[in-house]
């Protein structure tokens, strides 16, 4: 976990560096505190696993890039990265973002009776969910669609977007982010 932060904060100061941005205008561009930022850049506080996609969003880059790069060929089980737990939601990044492919594919767990939405990333990106544990229905635009077991949805990304799971049960999906 420490590495984990270290590496979210390293990534934090590259970025803001790059782009020449104070916190006051890195909070702007991303909608976290300038005390939460400052807190993460200073490893004091590991975001939120909604926290760290609002950073990666406003900077326009890939979530796993605040991650440790793992085992490109194969991620064994117990060997993931750990991420800041949620009551709500469980992310376990499974191949984070290579260059090569463009893609990240995750398994996300949602509890039952929870929902999240999520800001539109860039333009390109396309999002897709397999259902491999219970029922869940995912947001794209105004809608929801109803997924079960070994359904799958293809969206475009950049608009808003959002999973919940109105079940008695946990439900778990991959997501498969494919970046252009
Ligand atoms: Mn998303």
């Amino acid at each position: 976990m420490k590495q984990l932060s270290n590496k979210i904060s390293a990534t934090l100061k590259k970025l803001r560096k790059k782009h020449g941005l104070s916190l006051d205008a890195t909070s702007q561009k991303t909608g976290v505190s300038k005390a939460m930022l400052g807190q993460i850049e200073r490893g004091e506080s590991s975001p939120t696993i909604s926290t760290l996609w609002k950073i990666a969003t406003g900077f326009k880059v890939s979530f796993s890039s605040f991650l440790i790069e793992s085992n490109r060929e194969k991620t064994q089980k117990g060997k993931q990265i750990q991420m800041k737990s949620d009551k709500e939601m469980k992310v376990i990044p499974i191949f984070p973002f290579e260059a090569e492919t463009s893609m990240e594919i995750f398994i996300i767990e949602i509890a039952s009776k929870c929902s999240r939405t999520s800001l539109p990333h860039n333009t390109g990106v396309i999002e897709h969910i397999i259902v491999i544990k219970g029922e869940m229905e995912v947001l794209v635009g105004k809608s929801w669609h109803k997924l079960i077991k070994n359904e799958g949805l293809r969206f475009d990304a950049s608009r808003v977007h959002g999973y919940r799971n109105l079940s008695s049960k946990k439900a778990i999906f991959h997501n498969i982010i494919h970046y252009l």
